[in-house]
C-alpha cells in the first residue's frame, strides 16, 4: 500500500490509537460494532494496522490486519466479535516495521484465562525487560514492546493465588518495572483495565454510554474524547498518570491510586500542538482552545509586514485565524487540500514523486496573487515539506512574499516515548539554524513561538501541578534516554519533582 499522507506531509508520527469498553450484560450495547467507531475516530493516531478483541468472559475473538480501520474491518469480520466487552488499537509502526506480528490487540491464554493488551506508547527499557524474560524461558513473537507487557501480565509466577489471578498486582508490578510511556487498555476474563504511565505521557481518558433511561449501561476508555463524542458516551474524567482502573458489571473504580511521591506528570505538548483532534479534551483542556493560544502567542511574538494570513490545512488552520486575527489581517483560504488522497493503492508517477505535495495541495492563486503571504504550520520535522509549500504559494499562487511562521519551537531531538520524529541528523533544527532553514525553505522570512510561549499557551488553561514533556524541543527528557544511546551530549535526563516547574 502506498501511503502519500506519509510521504508528502512532514509530520510528527503517533504510535497508536487504544478504546475498550465494557456493556453491562444485556444492556444491548453493540461493543464491537462502537470499537470500530471509536478506533474510526480515533484513526489519525495510527493507521498502518488495526484490531479489535472482544469476549463474553468465556470465548474470546480478535480479528486485525493491516491498513485504515474501514479497510480492516467489514460486516462479516465484525460479526462473529461477538461478547460484551472488548478493546482496539490503530497501528502507526516505528519499533518492529509495520508487519502483521506487530498488530495489536496482542493476545495470549494464560494459566487464568486470556490477557490481551492494546498501548500507546514506548516502553524505554523494553529491551532489557524482554532480555530477562527471554532468560528465563519466555519466548516472544514479535519485536513489539507490547508483546513485553503482554508476556510480563501473564508470567504464572506473578501475585498468583491458587484459585484465581491477580490482575491488579500483575498490572501494579508492571508499573514498578515498566518504564517510559503506556496508555494501556487490557482485556481479561473478568473485567478490562486501564492504565496510565506515572508520567501520564500519553492520555487517556473514561467515558459512560447511557440506556434511556438514563442509567449507565456501558463504559469506555479512550485515547482521546474525540472517540467517546463519536459513540455517543458522555466524558466522565481522565486517567491520572500513574493510576489503574478496572470496569465491570459495578462499573469503573480505582484499583490503583498514583503514589503520593510520583513524579510531576508529562504529557507529551505535542498532543496540543499537532497530534490531538481539536474537538478533543485533553487534562481539562480543549485542544482547540490551546491551538487558538498557540496562535495568538506567535503573532505577539513574531511579526510582520505582510497582506494576508494562511494555514497549512487541517491541523494548523486554528493557529492561523488566531495568528490573522491579532495581527488585524484578513484570514485567507491559501492552499486547497485534497481530502481523499490519504491512502491509495495506486503509486504516482515518477514525475508526480518529484513534487508530492502537489498532490496533496494546491495554490488559491484567487487569494494570493499579488500579496505578502504569511503561511502558518504547526511544525517542521525533516523540512521535507515547507520548502515545496513556499514555492507553491510563491511560484504556483503568485504571492509577492512568503514568511512562515511556526506554532511550535524547533525540533532538534528525537522522541523516545511513543513518537516517531526521524533521528538527530534527519531533524532540520538540528542540522541548521533559524535562518539557514529559511534559506533551505526559501521564505522571506522565517520564525517559530519561542519554548516560553509554547508553555504559556498550554500552560494557561492547565490543571494546577500538571507538567509536559517537551523534550524534543529542550533536549530535557522525563525518562533515562541513556539505552538508546543516541546521547550527542545535550541530551538530558530530568528527574521530575512535585512542586517543580
Ligand atoms: S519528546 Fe516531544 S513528541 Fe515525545 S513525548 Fe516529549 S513532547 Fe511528545
Amino acid at each position: 500500500m502506498h501511503d502519500l499522507d506519509e510521504e508528502t506531509l512532514d509530520r510528527p508520527h503517533e504510535e497508536c490509537g487504544v478504546v475498550g469498553l465494557w456493556a453491562k450484560k444485556g444492556s444491548g450495547v453493540e461493543v464491537a460494532r462502537n470499537l470500530f467507531f471509536a478506533l474510526y475516530a480515533l484513526q489519525h493516531r495510527g493507521q498502518e494496522a488495526a484490531g479489535i478483541c472482544t469476549s463474553d468472559g468465556t470465548l474470546v475473538n480478535i480479528h486485525k490486519g493491516l491498513g485504515l480501520v474501514s479497510q480492516v474491518f467489514n460486516e462479516d469480520n465484525l460479526r462473529p466479535l461477538q461478547g460484551h466487552f472488548g478493546i482496539g488499537h490503530n497501528r502507526y509502526s516505528t519499533t518492529g516495521g509495520n508487519h502483521i506480528a506487530n498488530v495489536q490487540p496482542f493476545y495470549i491464554q494464560t494459566l487464568h484465562g486470556p490477557v490481551a493488551v492494546a498501548h500507546n506508547g514506548n516502553l524505554t527499557n523494553a529491551t532489557v525487560m524482554r532480555d530477562a524474560m527471554m532468560s528465563r524461558g519466555v519466548g516472544f513473537i514479535s519485536t513489539s514492546d507490547t508483546e513485553v507487557i503482554t508476556q510480563f501480565l501473564a508470567r504464572p509466577s506473578m501475585n498468583v493465588r491458587a484459585d484465581r489471578p491477580n490482575w491488579e498486582a500483575r498490572l501494579a508490578h508492571l508499573g514498578e518495572e515498566a518504564e517510559g510511556a503506556y496508555s494501556l487498555a487490557i482485556l481479561t476474563r473478568e473485567a478490562i483495565f486501564a492504565m496510565r504511565d506515572p508520567l501520564g505521557l500519553r492520555p487517556m481518558c473514561l467515558g459512560a454510554l447511557k440506556g434511556e433511561d438514563g442509567k449507565h449501561t456501558a463504559w469506555i476508555v479512550a485515547s482521546e474524547s474525540a472517540a467517546l463524542l463519536t459513540i455517543g458516551a458522555s466524558f466522565i474524567r481522565d486517567l491520572k498518570p500513574g493510576e489503574i482502573i478496572r470496569i465491570d458489571d459495578d462499573g469503573p473504580r480505582t484499583v490503583r491510586e498514583p503514589h503520593e511521591r510520583a513524579p510531576k506528570p508529562a504529557l507529551c505538548i505535542f498532543e496540543y500542538v499537532y497530534f490531538a483532534r481539536p474537538d478533543s479534551h485533553i487534562e481539562g483542556q480543549s485542544v482547540h482552545v490551546v491551538r487558538q493560544r498557540l496562535g495568538r502567542r506567535l503573532a505577539q511574538e513574531a511579526p510582520v509586514e505582510a497582506d494576508i494570513v494562511i494555514g497549512v490545512p487541517d491541523s494548523s488552520l486554528v493557529a492561523a485565524q488566531a495568528y490573522a486575527h491579532v495581527a488585524g489581517l484578513p484570514y485567507v483560504d491559501g492552499l486547497i487540500k485534497n481530502r481523499y488522497i490519504g491512502r491509495t493503492f495506486i503509486q504516482p508517477s515518477q514525475q508526480m514523486r518529484k513534487n508530492q505535495v502537489r498532490l496533496k495541495f494546491t495554490a488559491l492563486r484567487d487569494n494570493l496573487e499579488g500579496k505578502r503571504v504569511i503561511l502558518v504550520d504547526d511544525s517542521i520535522v525533516r523540512g521535507t515539506t515547507m520548502g515545496p509549500l513556499v514555492s507553491l504559494v510563491r511560484d504556483g499562487g503568485r504571492a509577492k512574499e512568503v514568511h512562515v511562521r511556526v506554532a511550535s519551537p524547533p525540533i532538534q531531538h528525537p522522541c523516545f516515548m511513543g513518537v516517531d520524529l526521524a533521528s538527530h541528523d534527519q531533524l532540520i533544527a538540528h542540522r541548521m539554524t533559524v535562518e539557514q532553514i529559511r534559506a533551505h525553505i526559501g521564505a522571506d522570512s522565517l520564525a517559530y513561538i519561542t519554548r516560553d510561549g509554547l508553555h504559556a499557551a498550554v500552560g494557561e488553561g492547565a490543571r494546577p501541578g500538571m507538567g509536559h514533556c517537551d523534550a524534543c524541543f529542550s533536549g530535557r527528557y522525563p525518562v533515562d534516554v541513556s539505552a538508546f544511546g543516541l546521547d550527542d551530549g545535550k541530551l538530558q535526563f530530568e528527574s521530575r519533582k512535585r512542586g517543580e516547574d
